[in-house]
């Protein structure tokens, strides 16, 4: 039977706080809240699954608003997600190919949240997909590869794909280098002088513009 709003809201959201992943709750909240709050038509899209925290957030207001949202992920993991490395989790270690894999994880998460027509796995690498994709997006969330090559390819190939009025979130955008990697904060600032972005609020390391021109 399906739960009132409400209360099924509530239950997506204490879902996204029990997830594994990389998303502190306040930074949840304020994804979820510019994506309940999209002004454009079409459906949202994800760089960076792993197993399947930030889109229940998003995948909450994708269900409310009547969206798509599209998660990718090659789910082998970034490469601060590797053994030897300080993200590195041992048990997404397929131990048949011996590569991380996140998508059992991710697509359980989605399963048990009742989000399976609402959020689709694009499983592949985030430039390939990008390449040739068609669709334009309401709403682009950018938290896959932090390493600069990463980074900068992902701005290069999704913002084209976001149209005017969309909202762009960046997430791990740390100023100050002693905090954090810096190409999340290089592709923030490369959006806001490109001159076609405003932004609109800063939560934690969480960034939110909004497209306003089209030179990028
Ligand atoms: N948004 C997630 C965290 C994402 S971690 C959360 O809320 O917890 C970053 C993810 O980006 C990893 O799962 C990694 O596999 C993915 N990733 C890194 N480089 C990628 C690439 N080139 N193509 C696709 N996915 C990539
Ligand atoms: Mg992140």
């Amino acid at each position: 039977m399906d739960l009132p709003v409400d209360e099924r809201l509530r239950d997506l959201i204490t879902r996204a706080e029990a997830a594994r992943g990389f998303m502190p709750t306040d930074e949840g909240l304020a994804l979820h809240r510019h994506a309940a709050e999209v002004t454009v038509d079409g459906p949202f899209l994800e760089v960076g699954s792993y197993c399947g925290k930030s889109a229940l957030y998003l995948g909450a207001a994708a269900e409310t608003r009547g969206r798509i949202l599209y998660s990718v992920d090659h789910h082998r993991g970034s490469e601060e997600n590797q053994p030897g490395w300080e993200w590195h989790e041992p048990d997404l270690v397929d131990p048949a190919t011996g590569l991380m894999d996140t998508l059992p994880l991710f697509r359980r998460t989605l399963h048990e949240a009742s989000l399976e027509r609402t959020v689709v796995a694009v499983v592949g690498d985030s430039p390939a997909v990008a390449a040739s994709w068609a669709t334009p997006l309401a709403l682009l969330f950018i938290d896959g590869g932090h390493g600069s090559e990463p980074a900068h390819a992902d701005y290069e190939g999704w913002v084209p794909h976001l149209v005017l009025g969309g909202t762009l979130l960046i997430h791990d955008v740390f100023r100050d280098p002693a905090e954090g990697g810096r190409p999340p904060f290089e592709i923030y600032n490369r959006a806001l002088e490109s001159g076609a972005f405003a932004e609109v609020a800063a939560t934690g390391s969480l960034r939110g513009l909004q497209r306003t021109g089209r030179g990028i």
